[in-house]
């Protein structure tokens, strides 16, 4: 059995690992490495263990904490050329990190096997992960995307479990507080997922046979837990979809470690 841990999500910070018999991978590191180290060491992770960073793309949400987390660490850091590009000339990790081009037909990191995917955001490349282990489990985690397309679709299928982004309700953010320019930013097709969009997809997943569906990245201005998990409940209603009894939605927590799950 693999685990994926959210340690924290949102546009405060992401960051998780995916784990299988103690060797692990960490997704992202929005926040401190004081406060992503303190999270990891509570979850008897051990650095020695690691092996490997992906980053899906240059947001500091998603990579402010990485160059001190990595001051004196020998690991492999993992995102598209142009991510890759944009942290090595704005010296956002340290020179001694080995970063890579992550390969789109599949590298081997540890006992995992990471296929990249591209999705579509206001940054200079963005990806989201399908991931394997040696112990023959399976996700895909997509976060930051204006859309979903049928590639994305087919990506993010065909696993057991799949993270998706439900960004924001869209009346919430058409009548919250934000300028309207932010407003476009966020609902254009290069910005975050509705919980329309979201529950869309995943309706479409769990009827391809995914039974975990876990989302990321809530909004803490635009959204809910409540009306994120609603919006999948009412669309399956909407759509004559039956929702089997197995199949079953998390949202990851902001601020705190998120109950692992296993997969
Ligand atoms: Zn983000
Ligand atoms: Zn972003």
């Amino acid at each position: 059995m693999a685990r994926y841990i959210s340690l924290y999500s949102g546009s405060s910070g992401n960051c998780s690992v995916v784990e299988e018999n103690g060797k692990f991978i960490i997704i992202d590191m929005g926040k401190s490495a004081r406060i992503t180290n303190s999270a990891l060491t509570r979850l008897g992770l051990e650095l020695k263990n690691l092996q490997g960073i992906l980053v899906s793309h240059e947001h500091s949400d998603h990579i402010s904490g990485l160059k001190v987390f990595l001051k004196n660490l020998h690991v492999p850091l993992f995102s598209g050329a142009p991510t890759n590009d944009y942290l090595r000339d704005n010296a956002l990790v340290p020179g001694h990190i080995d970063v890579q081009d992550l390969n789109f037909t599949g590298t081997n990191i540890g006992p995992f096997n990471i296929q990249g995917f591209e999705t579509p955001h206001d940054s200079a490349c963005c990806l989201g992960f399908k991931i394997r282990t040696d112990g023959g489990s399976s996700m895909s985690i997509a976060t930051d995307l204006g859309f979903v397309n049928e590639e994305i679709l087919k990506n993010l299928s065909g696993v057991d479990l799949t993270v998706i982004e439900s960004n924001y309700d869209v009346n919430m953010l058409k009548y919250g507080p934000y300028p309207y320019y932010l407003k476009s930013r966020i609902s254009s097709n290069r910005g975050h997922l509705s919980n329309i969009q979201s529950s869309r997809a995943t309706l479409r997943l769990v009827e391809d046979g995914v039974k975990k569906i876990q989302l990321c990245h809530l909004s803490n201005t635009n959204n809910t837990p409540r009306l994120a998990l609603e919006r999948i409940k009412n669309s399956a209603a909407e759509n004559g979809i039956y929702l089997p009894d197995d199949v079953t939605v998390k949202v990851n927590r902001r601020h705190e470690v998120t109950q692992p799950t296993e997969f």
